[in-house]
C-alpha cells in the first residue's frame, strides 16, 4: 500500500505543509541561525583572552575586552534560542493540525471498498503515527540538522582562519564522520526500520481486529487461539525491532570512537604545535572549546539522520493518503443533484468489481417509478448488493448511466447525491453519542420535538422512555448497548429525519422477534410513505406489499411482478424461493 511512495513525495508533501506556514518557519530559522552564530564565534573570545594573559607582560585589559564579548555573547544565546524555539513550536502545532485534519478529512471520503479492506485500527495509527513522524521530521530538519551544519561548516571556517593545520583536519574529520552516518543511517538503518514499523503497524490491526471481533471470540471460546495469533505478531514486532535498535546501538558507538579520534587527534596537533612555537596557548584552548562545542553538534548528527530516516518511513502512510485519488470522484463540473420525486434509471449498465472476469452487471437497464416500492430478491452472490451500491455511487459504473431524476449520478456531487438518499443498513451502526444525536444524523439541527417524533413514528420512543437517561443515553461503542431491533428502529428515525426523497432498506437477515418485527414494518410504512424505496428483501411482509419485486440471478433480472403475479405462475423462479422456507428465501 505505501510501496509507491518515495522521497520526492514526501519533499512535496512536507513542502506542501511547510509552504503554508512559511513566514512563522522562516522566522525561527533566521533567529536559530543568528543563536548558532554566536556560539560559533564564543571560542576565538576565549582563545583571546587566554592569549592576552599568557603574553609576557600579561594584556589585561584585551583578556577583560575578550571576556566582556564572550560574556554578551553567551547570555545573548539562550534568549535568541528560546524566542526561535517559541516561534517554532507554533509553527510545528500548526503543520501537523493542518497535517492531521486534511488526513481526517481525505481519508473519511475515501471509497466504501477502501473502508472494507482497511482495519479502522491500523488506519487510526497511521493518521497519528505520521502526524508525530511529520514533527520529528521538521524539527530534525530545522531545529536539529540545519543549526549543525551551519556549526560545523563555520566552526572548522573559524578554525582554518586560526589554524588551519587543525581547521584542514578537522574537516576531514567532519566529512568522514558525516558521510559514515549518512550511508549507515540510510542502508543499515533504514531497512531495518522499516521492517520494524511494518511489524508494528501489522501488530496494531491484528489487536483491533481481536478486540473489535471480541464477541465471535468469545461465543467459540477462541481467546487461546487469538492470544496465539496475536503472539505470531508480537513475537515478529520484536524480532524486527530488536534488529533495528541494536543495529543502530551499533552504529552510534562507531560514530562515539570516530568523534574521539577527532578530539584527541585536534589536541594532539594544538600540542605539537604548541610545542614547536607554531601556535598559541590561547590556540589550543581555542581548539578545544571548539571540539566541544562542534562536538556536541556532531553527537546528534547521527541521531538526526536516523530520526530523518525513521520518521520520513512512518510518514509513508500519511503521504499515500495524501497522494491518493480516490476511484470515486466528483468531476470538476459536478452540481448538487436537483431532487424531485425520486425516479432511477439504470440505461444500459455495465459494471463489474475490480479482477472480477466477468462483470456482475452487462447492458443493466430498468426504470423504478418515482415513489415505487421495489423489492429485490435473489440468491446470494446474484448482484442484489450491488445494485444498490451503484445507486449511492460507492462505484462508478464502466458503462451505460445511472440517472435519479433525469440526472446522471456521475455528474452530481456525491454528498448531494448521497443527501438525497436515505439508508437503512442491515446492521445500522450508532456512534458513541447520545441517542437524540444519533437520531439527529439525519438531518442536523433538528429540534427536541422533531426527533421526538421522528422516534414516535419509527416505534422506537417507547423504548428511549424506558431508558434512564432518555434521550440523553450514551449509546454504547457501535451502539452494542440496544438490541438489533431498537437499533433498526433508531436507524429508521433517523432515515425520517432526513426526509429523502429516495429510500434504500438493507433488511436485517437475522431473525427478530415478531414483537420487533412487527414494530419495524409499521416504522418502515410510516418512513417508506411517498418515497421512491429500494428493498434488500428478506421478509414476506416486505416482498408481499412491493409494488414490484425484482427477482435477481447472476447480476439480471429472471423475473418481475407483484408477489400475486410471480406466485400465481408455478414455473418462475420466485415460486421455486418462496416455496422454500421464508427465511431461505433469498440470500
Ligand atoms: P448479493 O447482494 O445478491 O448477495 P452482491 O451484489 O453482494 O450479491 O455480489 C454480486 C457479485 O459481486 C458476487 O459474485 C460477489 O462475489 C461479487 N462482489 C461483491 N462485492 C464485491 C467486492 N467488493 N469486490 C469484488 N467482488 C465483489
Amino acid at each position: 500500500m505505501t510501496k509507491n511512495v518515495t522521497y520526492k513525495d514526501i519533499g512535496g508533501f512536507s513542502l506542501h505543509y511547510w509552504g503554508r506556514r512559511w513566514k512563522m518557519g522562516v522566522g525561527a530559522i533566521a533567529l536559530m541561525f543568528v543563536a548558532v552564530a554566536t556560539d560559533i564565534v564564543l571560542p576565538v573570545y576565549v582563545g583571546r583572552s587566554v592569549d592576552a594573559l599568557t603574553r609576557v607582560p600579561g594584556d589585561n585589559e584585551t583578556a577583560i575586552g575578550a571576556f566582556v564579548v564572550f560574556a554578551v555573547l553567551g547570555f545573548a544565546y539562550p534568549p535568541i534560542r528560546s524566542a526561535s524555539m517559541f516561534l517554532w513550536n507554533a509553527f510545528a502545532v500548526n503543520t501537523m493540525y493542518d497535517l492531521v485534519s486534511d488526513a481526517m478529512r481525505k481519508v473519511q471520503r475515501f471509497s466504501s471498498d477502501w473502508h472494507a479492506n482497511a482495519f479502522a485500527g491500523a488506519t487510526v495509527r497511521k493518521i497519528t503515527r505520521g502526524m508525530w513522524a511529520f514533527d520529528v521530521f521538521e524539527d530534525t530538519w530545522f531545529m536539529g540538522l540545519f543549526p549543525a551544519v551551519v556549526m560545523m561548516i563555520g566552526m572548522t571556517g573559524m578554525l582554518a582562519m586560526h589554524v588551519p593545520v587543525i581547521g584542514g583536519y578537522a574537516a576531514f574529520c567532519i566529512v568522514v564522520y558525516c558521510a559514515f552516518s549518512v550511508i549507515s543511517s540510510l542502508k543499515i538503518l533504514a531497512p531495518r526500520f522499516r521492517y520494524s514499523a511494518a511489524a508494528d503497524t501489522k501488530m496494531g490491526a491484528v489487536l483491533a481486529d481481536i478486540i473489535t471481533g471480541n464477541p465471535t471470540v468469545k461465543a467459540f471460546g477462541a481467546e487461546g487461539r487469538e492470544d496465539m495469533v496475536f503472539d505470531a505478531a508480537a513475537v515478529n514486532w520484536r524480532r524486527r525491532s530488536f534488529a533495528a535498535w541494536q543495529t543502530a546501538q551499533a552504529t552510534d558507538f562507531a560514530r562515539t570512537m570516530m568523534r574521539m579520534v577527532m578530539m584527541v587527534g585536534m589536541f594532539g596537533l594544538a600540542i605539537w604545535m604548541c610545542i614547536h612555537g607554531r601556535a598559541s596557548a590561547g590556540d589550543t584552548v581555542l581548539v578545544l572549546t571548539s571540539f566541544f562545542i562542534v562536538g556536541g553538534y556532531m553527537r546528534d548528527v547521527g541521531m538526526h539522520i536516523s530520526n530523518l530516516q525513521r520518521s520520513a518511513s512512518e510518514m509513508e502512510d500519511v503521504v499515500h493518503f495524501w497522494l491518493r485519488e480516490d476511484e470515486v470522484r466528483d468531476s470538476v463540473a459536478a452540481k448538487p443533484l436537483a431532487t424531485k420525486d425520486g425516479g432511477i434509471v439504470f440505461d444500459r449498465v455495465t459494471f463489474g468489481y475490480q479482477g472480477q472476469t466477468k462483470p456482475v452487471f452487462s447492458d443493466f437497464s430498468l426504470v423504478i417509478n418515482p415513489g415505487e416500492k421495489i423489492a429485490l430478491v435473489g440468491p446470494s452472490g446474484s448482484g442484489k448488493s450491488t445494485f444498490v451500491k451503484l445507486v449511492q455511487r460507492l462505484y462508478d459504473v464502466q458503462d451505460g448511466e445511472i440517472r435519479i431524476d433525469g440526472q446522471n449520478i456521475a455528474a452530481v456531487t456525491q454528498e448531494s447525491l448521497r443527501q438525497a438518499i436515505a439508508l437503512v443498513p442491515q446492521d445500522p451502526v450508532l456512534f458513541h453519542r447520545s441517542l437524540a444525536e444519533n437520531i439527529a444524523y439525519g438531518r442536523p439541527g433538528a429540534s427536541p420535538d422533531e426527533i421526538r417524533q421522528a422516534a414516535a413514528e419509527a416505534y422506537a420512543d417507547d423504548f428511549i422512555g424506558n431508558l434512564p437517561l432518555k434521550y440523553e443515553t450514551l449509546v454504547g461503542e457501535r451502539g452494542v448497548k440496544l438490541s438489533g431491533g431498537e437499533r433498526q428502529r433508531v436507524a429508521i428515525a433517523r432515515a425520517l429525519l432526513a426526509d429523502a426523497p429516495v429510500l434504500i432498506l438493507d433488511e436485517a437477515t437475522s431473525n427478530l422477534d415478531s414483537i420487533s418485527e412487527h414494530y419495524i414494518q409499521k416504522a418502515l410504512d410510516n418512513l417508506m410513505r411517498g418515497k421512491t424505496t429500494i428493498t434488500v428483501a428478506h421478509r414476506l411482509a416486505t416482498i408481499r406489499r412491493a409494488d414490484r419485486i425484482l427477482v435477481f440471478e447472476h447480476g439480471r433480472i429472471v423475473e418481475q411482478g407483484t408477489h400475486q403475479d410471480l406466485v400465481h405462475n408455478h414455473m418462475s423462479h420466485y415460486k421455486k424461493l418462496y416455496d422454500m422456507q421464508a427465511l431461505d428465501l433469498v440470500g
